[in-house]
């Protein structure tokens, strides 16, 4: 028992039945007092605990409820203080320049306050106290406009209330012969405090002693332990690991921390969290928090930053997709009353192409609908979607809208929406709930927004600002209180956390409104930035003095974000160089004595949290386990498998964890009729790009999850604008057919290309609204650049030749209107060796070129458009880049084939040409002749036996990685994807796997 709860108890003793009034520096840290008092033996009858605040209320209740004055609640205070401001700074003001924040409102407050209470009023600032003293008149017509404002709207302020009470019983004596007023001797009040209590009982006021530091009673003397650890995460496994491994019942401990972050939610986190794989056993810690957690911690405190977030990056699709997929929103019920699963929901949203903006939802969701053709549960959910967004979206107003809307709009989301799933959900949407209903009543349903007062950023920052669930220390539970108002529970196990250079004491940081050389002149009893330092300090050596028992002192010595030393802070190396005798000790000094940094690896067996840390004990104990990975590998299937292909792909074996399927079947064979049908892009050329990506694509057939995240800096993604680019084309050159006007001519023409701009550039804008009008910009430049250089080069390179198929569909089904050589059915392609492939290709243009009359026979040559800024690729030393282009060879086989259908067998294609009418490639053309017909169809067949004989190698080449979709799915079996490529390079060096020939011709003969 400390000095304070003795004397308590005394004083208890000897007012036994009289009735007490305890002044504590809160209701909690009070009834922690009289708790430890009744714990100790004394009867505690007729106490009551009351905060200065909260007995000046007491006094001045029945006035107010006479007069209809009510306490202002933090809402209608920051309103308030809104309100002044615009009231009397001017722009040319001293204080009234400064750029009107949230921040600066909250500062003007805090500022406002402190005056108030140190008993200073608008005539209490004087000019002659002030350098400059336009700051003084601001400062006084500031605090007498905020007054006005309070008053105006029937209000009170804690320094209000304080002076009223303490008028109330000046006008009607101390509040009674019959209470005896209790204070602890080491109280901090303010001068308007201290005037209420010492009117509020006169001479039956008691003054409780306290440990002073240093005094004999003290607990300066009691063992300590200095402890430090690997960042702040460790600081709190450590306290954890010490309950457990010395036993310590969860209830004989309190650990205060010096910074709520990151230490509250580290607490919270860990303590949840026991790191079982058998979730039965998964019981957690219990915890009570004297300040309670972060409402940002709960699913409802997530739901209304997130929904913040959605509306302010103008409603994303992907916004509402994460909100479903975190399971923030409560599941809607569908037509029959049944909850439908969010992930349904989620599914349901990715087939969208919403893209963004809040109008978007209902029309493309409806689209949506009316695309379905069969009933059942696609449908379903796809109706229950629909309904769900309608309401989210009706709840969710434009960032524009006014203060009371959004409020409102806030509160509907919470009570609507929020799942709440435990029961810290549930009071997140009670607590939040109480502060958005006070600024509502703040609001007053005025619709003009407060002057200076930003509700949206007050929304954003209400789930980290507002706590839930705080509590005092309870039976069978490990107490966690900040160390600024901790320390009360009486516990004999005291850890504190946080004691780093960089946060203990925390530097003094002046009032910019007002400064500490003005507060010491406008009253002594402002408080200073260097005495707020200074009280920290003292109140740290108060605190230790009062605690009994044992103390433990921890600071993180690594900061494991950044890998950087971190040092004990003042008070730490004061506290050990007084318990080790070592007055002059450093730093250094104090690492020597200290254990080993606290790490995610225990040191001890016994003081392993769950079964992963004892793990991590048994990798870095000394001595070494020398078969842990053998053991590891028995307890974890999953382990020795992964044991078992990590060497098989070290090795210069080709094995089947570097893609050999070892039983290849024919429907992987190109070459037979049940084999795959071959297009250029996503199957010859993705061979031989990297054989693994064709595997995962073409056989696992696994897509990418569409990325639904807008890129706020671009309209339209590279292969939307070259698809848009593709039908500007189409467009043109088909009016130009029909016009019988080709070749164009860019006088006549120019014009012609415009409008088609124009009128596809609105379709696609309309489809796919752009993220803002400078994105818009930027691209539709670039589109109606390359038109441009379209129209003149083909101009300028016009031959005899002129299109007659454009966008023919062969294998495909038929896109735009379609062409007489258009068949919805795979050509078969004769490769060398007597093997045919079935292949398909969607060609852009077609041209003949024999109506010159220097042809005998129906003669043709194939465009294909390029929108890439890179003509290299497409214009390899070795015709086919080592298997990587084939497009020009396939698409004068499949044209050639449906062409002598046609046209007769003597047909020919007598070429085929890349065109990239981009700003960089400026309509430059890369022309092959028919002669790379015969190499490149050896090519193909060469391609084609990788798949029909299993293989599936990854690439030997970084660059081919560069654009991959499949880049985390290597990266997940070597991070770095230049060693997986120098692994293919190995195997295909080892001349033992065979299976590798094909391949090894293809990169060694391009
Ligand atoms: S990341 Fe590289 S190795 Fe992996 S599949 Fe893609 S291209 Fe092949």
């Amino acid at each position: 028992m400390n000095t304070l709860i003795e004397h308590l108890a005394e004083a208890c003793s000897t007012h036994r039945v009289r009735e007490k009034w305890l002044v504590a520096p809160s209701l909690r840290v009070g009834h922690q007092w009289l708790d430890q008092v009744a714990l100790a033996g004394t009867p505690v009858v007729n106490a009551r605990v009351l905060t200065v605040r909260s007995l000046a209320l007491q006094v001045i209740g029945a006035r107010l409820a006479k007069e209809g004055l009510a306490v202002a609640s933090p809402a209608a205070r920051r309103l308030a203080v809104a309100a002044a401001w615009q009231d009397v700074m001017r722009d040319d003001g001293y204080l009234g320049k400064a750029r009107r924040t949230p921040g600066l409102l909250a500062l003007a407050e805090a500022t406002i306050l402190d005056l108030k209470l140190a008993g200073v009023g608008p005539t209490g600032i004087k000019t002659g106290d002030f350098e400059q003293r336009l700051k003084a008149h601001e400062l006084t017509a500031l605090l007498g406009a905020y007054q006005a404002e309070l008053d105006r709207r029937g209000l009170i302020d804690n320094a209000d209330a304080a002076r009223l009470a303490t008028a109330e019983l000046a006008g009607n004596g101390a509040a009674g012969r019959e209470i005896v007023l209790l204070r602890p001797g080491d109280i901090r009040l303010t001068a308007v405090e201290q005037a209420l209590l010492d009117a509020v009982a006169g001479e039956n006021a008691v003054t409780l002693a306290v440990d002073e530091p240093g005094g004999d009673d003290s607990g300066t003397d009691l063992p300590v332990r200095f402890v430090h650890a690997a960042g702040e995460a460790n600081e709190v496994r450590g306290v954890l690991r010490s309950c457990l491994g010395e036993e310590l019942a969860l209830d004989t401990v309190e650990v205060l921390y010096t910074a709520s972050e990151p230490y509250v939610s580290l607490i919270y986190e860990t303590a949840q969290r026991v790191f079982e794989p058998d979730a039965s056993l998964d019981l957690g810690i219990p915890v009570t928090f004297a300040g309670g957690v972060p409402a940002r911690l709960s699913r409802p405190g997530r739901l209304l930053a997130a929904w913040h977030e959605w509306i302010h990056d103008g409603f994303p699709q992907s916004g509402l997709l994460r909100m479903l997929q975190a399971g923030l929103l409560r599941s809607p019920a569908d037509d029959e009353g049944h909850a439908v699963a969010t992930a349904g929901l989620a599914r349901t949203l990715r087939r969208t192409g919403i893209g963004f903006g809040r109008d978007r939802y209902r029309q493309c969701l409806q689209e949506h609908i009316d695309s379905i053709e069969r009933p059942g549960s696609h449908l379903q959910s796809a109706r229950a979607l629909a309904g769900f967004v309608k309401t989210l979206i009706s709840v969710s107003p434009e960032p524009s809208a006014s203060a009371a809307v959004a409020v409102t709009a806030a509160k509907a989301l919470l009570v609507d929406h929020a799942r709440v799933a435990d029961t810290l959900d549930g009071l997140a949407v009670q607590r939040l709930g109480q502060e958005l209903d006070a600024m509502t009543e703040a609001l007053d349903g005025g619709t003009a927004d407060p002057p200076g007062f930003d509700v949206w950023q007050w929304l954003e920052e209400l789930p980290e600002r507002i706590t839930i669930g705080g509590s005092g220390p309870r039976p069978g539970y490990l107490h966690a209180a900040p160390l600024r108002g901790g320390g009360h529970s009486g516990r004999t196990n005291t850890f504190v956390l946080g004691l780093d250079d960089g946060r203990f004491p925390s530097a003094g940081r002046q009032d910019p409104l007002l400064l500490d050389v003005e507060r010491r002149q406008v009253a002594t009893s402002l408080r200073t930035s260097d005495v707020e330092l200074h009280e920290q300090l003292e109140q740290f050596d108060r605190l230790l003095a009062g605690l009994r028992g044992r103390l433990t002192l921890s600071f993180s010595s690594r900061n494991i974000d950044d890998d950087r030393e971190t040092f004990a802070g003042p008070v730490l190396l004061a506290a050990w160089r007084r318990v080790s005798g070592e007055r002059d000790g450093d730093h250094a000094a104090l690492m020597k004595q200290l254990d080993p940094a606290i790490s995610f690896a225990p040191r001890d067996a016994d003081r392993c949290l769950d079964s992963g840390e004892w793990w991590l004990y048994q990798a870095a104990r000394e001595p070494r386990v020398e078969n842990l990975p053998e053991l590891a590998e028995a307890a974890f299937d999953h382990l020795a498998r992964g044991a078992v292909a990590g060497a098989a792909r070290a090795s210069d074996a080709f094995t089947v964890y570097d893609g050999l399927v070892d039983e290849p079947g024919p429907e992987l064979d190109p070459c037979t009729p049940r084999g795959p049908v071959m297009s250029a892009t996503s199957g010859l050329q993705a061979i031989g790009k990297c054989p693994l990506a064709y595997f995962y694509a073409r056989v696992l057939k696994i897509e990418l999850p569409q990325d639904l995240d807008v890129n706020p800096d671009e309209w339209l993604d590279a292969m939307q604008f070259g698809t848009l680019l593709h039908e500007v084309l189409f467009r043109f050159v088909e009016r130009l057919i029909t016009d019988d006007t080709w070749p164009p001519e860019p006088e006549r023409d120019l014009p012609v290309m415009a409008a088609i701009v124009e009128s596809l550039a609105d379709d696609a804008r309309r489809r796919n609204p752009p993220p803002n009008e400078d994105a818009y910009r930027r691209r539709r430049r670039r589109l109606d650049r390359s038109a441009e250089i379209f129209v003149n080069e083909q101009a300028r390179r016009a031959g005899p030749g002129r299109p007659v198929y454009l966008e023919a569909s062969i294998g495909l089904p038929t896109e735009q209107r379609g062409t007489d050589i258009d068949a919805p059915d795979p050509v078969e392609v004769a490769l060398p060796g007597g093997s045919t492939i079935r292949a398909r290709a969607r060609i852009d243009r077609i041209d003949r070129v024999d109506d010159g009359g220097t042809h005998k026979h129906p003669t043709f040559v194939i465009y294909d458009y390029k929108s890439s800024s890179k003509t290299e690729p497409y214009d390899p030393p070795d015709l086919f880049d080592q298997g990587r282009l084939v497009q020009h060879v396939l698409y004068m086989a499949v044209a050639g084939a449906v062409l002598a259908d046609r046209f007769g067998p003597d047909t020919v294609v007598d070429g085929f040409r890349f065109m990239f009418p981009g700003v960089r490639t400026h309509g430059r053309e890369v022309a092959f002749g028919r002669d790379v017909i015969e190499p490149g169809l050896e090519v193909i067949r060469t391609l084609c036996t990788l798949p029909a004989t299993g293989v599936f190698l990854a690439t030997d080449d970084p660059d081919d990685c560069r654009y991959c979709s499949y880049r985390a799915a290597c990266q997940a079996v070597q991070r770095d994807l230049r060693e997986l490529c120098e692994a293919s390079k190995r195997k295909i060096d080892n001349p033992a796997n065979t299976a590798l020939k094909p391949f090894v011709e293809l990169r060694r003969d391009g």
